[in-house]
């Protein structure tokens, strides 16, 4: 299997590579050059624990890692989960299912895919003799999630910017409480577009990221789109079978990741009735959805943080094959997308996506009312995806974090605050971390000390 860059202009390679340049050097994403059809394979994989099934499903893809590796990395990346089943399905009523996604470390569904991702990266060092440097800037839980896959591995470091003083005090302390000696959390005196800014400089200068290896652990690397791919497979399977058609995803999205791994599972031949984005006040892809007009606004800051952006960076995935697989047109879009900011589809095929917006009221009120109906505690991102159930279909909502994260948006609905053993463990955790000004020189510098 070899993978092809949205834009057409870079020579097909294979998962490892992909993995490893995350970005194609012609600026697009990488995708499977086509999709393999496993509608066979489903009734055999009915069974399976999640390990086991995520081993069969990878393996279509990382063809050129030997099977026995590919396997025991999956098994170290899932051992870190603290429910036995991974991603639990929950059945909330006749037609409504929770597919709970945060039993990782971080207690975010960033985990599938990092976990791996931090896997496949240690593999790569061992296998070529050599470290890598991971560059990162976060507002809050992807960087947690990088950290947590990179937490004491050999020849591996991980430099993590966040705007000092502007993520959530739990957020700050699964970065900072790790006690591993290759974890360098770095609040730095800025904004978090300064911390970007900066690490986009320091990419750019071709010397200093060849000679220290550097690596972005970002949401458009091919390894974290074919992560995410199985959990919605594992839930399909749990779904009882004479349901299975007739499933909507529903899906709290920022950056279209999520719900683009489902989408690309479900051209596999996993018949499935749809997918509907969720999104927050900040509502890009629902504009997008209900007018087929993709403008970039101004981002708004919410009671579900981690969906507060305006441009998704894994939408160029969905274009390719919007535009029905052509390279050409998808250059053009993105061109113009760069030029003004916006893009006006005229018949855009959307594949049957639909989508919806939960403003912070909106949130408040669903926490309550699912509170109140199912007894049962969500988080505000997954909130989002209680929005406008399609009464028609069995809806399966993704719940992307632990509500347990958000213990001020939970009181002011419910009046509690949930709580989760880990996290209060980490409340009594040091916290390390460096300050340093959100300026080039002074990260260069911080980087180059403490490189492996
Ligand atoms: C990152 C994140 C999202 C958004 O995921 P995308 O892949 O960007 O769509 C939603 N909820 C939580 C809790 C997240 O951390």
């Amino acid at each position: 299997m070899k993978f092809i860059s949205t834009r057409g202009q870079t020579p097909p390679v294979r998962f490892s590579e992909a993995v490893a340049i995350g970005l194609a050097p012609d600026g697009g994403l990488f995708l499977p050059e086509s999709l393999p059809d496993i509608s066979g394979q489903l009734s055999k994989w009915e069974k399976l624990s999640y390990a086991e099934l995520c081993f069969e499903f990878l393996s279509l893809f990382a063809t050129d890692i030997e099977p026995s590796v590919l396997r025991g990395l999956i098994e170290k990346s899932y051992a870190t989960f603290s429910h036995p089943e991974i991603a639990p399905l929950k059945k909330l009523g006749a037609k409504l299912y929770v597919l709970e996604l945060f039993h990782g470390p971080t207690l975010a569904f960033k985990d599938f895919a990092l976990q791996l991702l931090g896997n496949l990266y240690e593999h790569q060092c061992q296998r070529d003799g050599r470290s890598i440097n991971v560059l990162g800037a976060t507002s809050g839980d992807t960087g947690a999630a990088a950290i947590h896959g990179l937490l004491g591995k050999p020849n591996t470091a991980i430099f993590i910017l966040y705007p000092d003083g502007r993520v959530s005090p739990l957020q700050e302390r699964q970065m900072t409480c790790t006690g591993a000696e290759n974890v360098f959390s770095i609040a730095v005196d800025g904004s978090f577009d300064d911390a970007q800014a900066a690490i986009k400089t320091i990419f750019g200068e071709k010397d200093f990221s060849a000679k220290h290896r550097l690596s972005a652990v970002n949401s458009i690397n091919l390894a974290r789109v074919l992560a995410q791919c199985v959990y919605y497979l594992f839930a399909w399977l749990r779904v009882p079978a004479r349901d299975r058609a007739n499933i909507e995803f529903v899906v709290p999205t920022g950056n279209f990741g999520n719900v683009l791994a489902g989408w690309l599972l479900s051209q596999m031949g996993v018949g499935v009735a749809g997918f509907k984005v969720a999104t927050n006040q900040n509502d890009i892809l629902h504009r997008l959805f209900s007018t087929g007009e993709y403008r970039v606004g101004d981002v708004q800051a919410s009671l579900a943080p981690s969906m507060d952006i305006q441009v998704a960076s894994n939408f160029e995935r969905f274009l390719y094959f919007s535009v029905g697989r052509d390279a050409d047109k998808v250059r053009a879009v993105m061109a113009q997308l760069k030029a003004t900011g916006g893009y006006t589809f005229e018949n855009l095929n959307t594949f049957g996506f639909s989508s919806s917006r939960a403003s912070d009221a909106d949130i408040t009120a669903i926490i309550r009312r699912v509170h109140a109906n199912h007894g049962y505690v969500i988080d505000p991102h997954t909130a989002c995806g209680f929005q406008d159930l399609n009464p028609d279909r069995v809806s399966v909502v993704l719940s992307t974090a632990h509500p347990a994260k958000f213990p001020d948006a939970i009181r002011a609905a419910i009046g509690q605050e949930p709580v989760h053993p880990a996290l209060e463990a980490l409340k009594s955790c040091p916290i390390v971390k460096h300050l340093l000004p959100a300026k080039v020189e002074a990260i260069k510098a911080f980087v180059e000390s403490r490189a492996v």
